[in-house]
């Protein structure tokens, strides 16, 4: 095998993809690891850092062109980093993504995985959008300070706290470029300062911007290191003027973290809150509430979280990690009774007040850790769904489920890695995983979203 020292040059051929979406290929008994190559290409790759038995390189020429490649969304892909497979042609990154929930249950689950319909685990065919564009509801922005110190707006250079100006983003909500100006001139016109993470001086931390896609309605928050901003009132006057400005607020985040939202919001203009819908049902959103960003998939998400429950009207459900109660409230319609649960207490105020807002009487929610409550509460259930952030479930809580034995667990993961590592765990207290059906909330990315059935394993 030859060395190879950083700098170096070498002819590799892509024959597949991380699981982050750098382009893999051999040369001299080497891996390498090439960003900004997708499988098919022939690269000449710039070494970037040399590892025991592999190379990290990033594409300085593309000697072919993989059939798979498209051209880049967006102009600034290289140094953001968000949408790490932009050059990958959409039906290659479905491809792309079975294949890594595919690689996920066989390597951390240790399930037989067959996509050819065999004998295996069957992954289905990931669910993509038709027009992947434009498809997210929800943008943050860092502020940061430019080449000549003024305050810009952009994105964070991939994994750098260095702002990249930009005021549009290609898989951001049609409309939040005008948003943006629109801070922007207000930030000129008063001069306001950017926060400094060194010194901990500075008012501008992020924007953080929502808008429902059914009603049309938007919030924005400004999230500051200060009490507030040096002119609201012009803020405010500029702002409301966007079509559709529901919610203007201010969020007080004075600590030295990398968590965007301080604890306080503070409403400058309408509501503290705004409302979409998801097929029937009407949801209202707070600042500090997790809400699925890709709403045209989101339906579908849920459509097939509901088919895998298979309610027919008498059946109990628990919605563990159930955010502002959307997939509760999107399956009371066709059960008996369904409980919610969640951490973070205002998102279980919308839930409530969500209830109320669409008459649904069969529902309930409970403020609290999934597994302290459930485990707690012991009500029976026929169905148990878990809707987890990427870490996955605590072990307690796959031990308190088995214990009370509902039929169906309907998973819904954003992190296949920590769904295969659950699968297996229900799977060693009785639970088989029949169904996996990707979906693809987050084209561009390498991120997927899952949704599985495990069902009793009676035999
Ligand atoms: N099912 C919802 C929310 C999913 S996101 C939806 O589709 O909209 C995951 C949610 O879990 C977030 O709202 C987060 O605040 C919450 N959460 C995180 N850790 C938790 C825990 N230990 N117990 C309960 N909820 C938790």
């Amino acid at each position: 095998m030859k060395t190879f020292k950083k700098n170096d040059f070498v002819e590799v051929y892509i024959e597949d993809m991380s699981d982050s979406g750098e382009g893999i290929g051999h040369a001299d008994g080497m891996t390498f690891f090439v960003k900004n190559a997708v499988i098919g290409d022939t690269v000449e790759a710039g070494v970037t850092k040399v590892k025991k038995n592999y190379c990290y390189a990033r594409t300085n020429k593309l000697i072919k062109e993989s059939e798979f490649r498209k051209k880049p969304i967006c102009g600034i892909s290289s140094p953001c980093g968000g949408c790490q497979i932009q050059q990958l042609s959409y039906e290659k990154q479905l491809e792309f993504k079975r294949k890594k929930v595919a690689d996920c249950f066989r390597r951390i689950g240790g399930f037989s995985v067959d996509c050819q319909n065999g004998d295996g685990l069957f992954i289905n065919p990931v669910i993509g959008m038709e027009n992947p564009v434009n498809y997210r509801n929800k943008a943050q922005f860092p502020f940061g300070k430019g080449k000549n110190g003024k305050p810009v707006v952009g994105f964070y250079a991939g994994r750098t706290h260095s702002v990249i100006p930009t005021e549009y983003c290609s898989i951001e909500f049609p409309g939040h470029e005008e948003i943006l100006r629109g801070i922007m001139e207000y930030v000129s016109a008063v001069g306001e300062s950017v926060y400094d993470e060194e010194s901990g001086k500075g008012t501008l931390r992020h924007v953080l911007m929502r808008k429902g896609f059914v009603t049309g309605e938007i919030m924005v928050v400004m999230v500051i290191n200060a009490d507030g901003l040096c002119d609201e009132k012009l803020f405010t006057e500029i702002l409301k003027k966007i079509p559709g400005m529901t919610s203007i607020q201010v969020s007080i985040n004075k600590e030295n973290t990398n968590v965007i939202l301080g604890n306080k919001c503070r409403t400058l203009y309408g509501r503290d809150y705004i409302v979409d819908k998801i097929g029937d049902v009407s949801f209202r959103i707070s600042a500090l509430s997790f809400y699925q960003v890709n709403p045209v998939q989101t339906l579908k998400l849920y459509r097939t979280a509901a088919e895998f429950a298979g309610l027919t009207g008498k059946e109990t459900v628990w919605d563990l990690y159930c955010g502002i109660g959307t997939i509760s409230l999107f399956l009371a319609e066709k059960a008996k009774k369904v409980y919610g649960v969640e951490i973070v207490p205002q998102a279980i105020e919308d839930a409530k007040k969500n209830s109320a807002l669409n008459g649904i009487e069969n529902a309930e929610f409970f403020t609290g850790a999934a597994e302290d409550v459930y485990n707690e509460k012991k009500f029976p259930a026929d169905v148990v769904v878990v809707d987890p952030p990427r870490k996955g479930i605590d072990e307690s809580l796959v031990k308190g489920i088995a214990l009370m034995q509902p039929e169906k667990i309907v998973y819904v993961s954003c992190d296949p890695a920590t769904l295969a590592r659950d699968c297996k765990k229900f799977d060693e207290v009785g639970y088989k995983v029949q169904k996996v059906q990707p979906v693809d909330m987050f084209p561009e990315t390498v991120h997927v979203e899952s949704v599985c059935l495990l069902t009793q394993n009676l035999a």
